[in-house]
Parts: structure tokens; C-alpha cells; sequence
């Protein structure tokens, strides 16, 4: 899970993209670096992102941020 101070400087650098996990539903997805505008020196907290589930439409999520591909390979498979 992620820490509650990352922020999207530290999603840049991963170069992985960020998990999405419905705390609802369990509804799980991968948010592309650029559509969350992480980018070097972008210092605002992942916390502040407003992420809606795509399936029940509710706000409660949880983020991941994976260390490397095989992690956000694995949180998927963990879904499906
Ligand atoms: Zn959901």
C-alpha cells in the first residue's frame, strides 16, 4: 500500500503506474502516469487525487504505488 505522504514526484520515478483499489467493490485498475499528471518535481500528495470507482461509482479508494513492473503485474492478477 502506499504511504500516506507519497507524492506524485515519487509516482514519477517508479515508472510504474498507479494502483487503484476499490475499498467498496474491490474494483481494481492502473492509472497511467501522465493522466495523473505525476511528473518530476511535482510535489502534490497522492491523497489529494479525487479517483471515482469506474464500476460502483464510489470514492473510497486505496492507491498502490509499485516499486517495479512485476508488483503492478501482480496487483492485477490478484484482482482477476
Ligand atoms: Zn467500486
Amino acid at each position: 500500500m502506499i504511504s500516506p505522504s507519497a507524492d506524485l514526484h515519487d509516482v514519477w520515478k517508479s515508472h510504474q503506474p498507479l494502483g487503484v483499489a476499490c475499498k467498496h467493490c474491490q474494483h481494481r485498475a492502473l492509472v497511467a502516469r501522465e493522466r495523473i499528471g505525476a511528473r518530476q518535481g511535482n510535489l502534490h500528495c497522492v491523497d489529494t487525487l479525487k479517483f471515482r470507482c469506474t464500476k460502483c461509482k464510489r470514492h473510497i479508494v486505496e492507491l498502490h504505488l509499485f516499486p517495479d513492473h512485476r508488483s503492478a503485474k501482480r496487483f492485477m492478477a490478484e484482482y482477476r
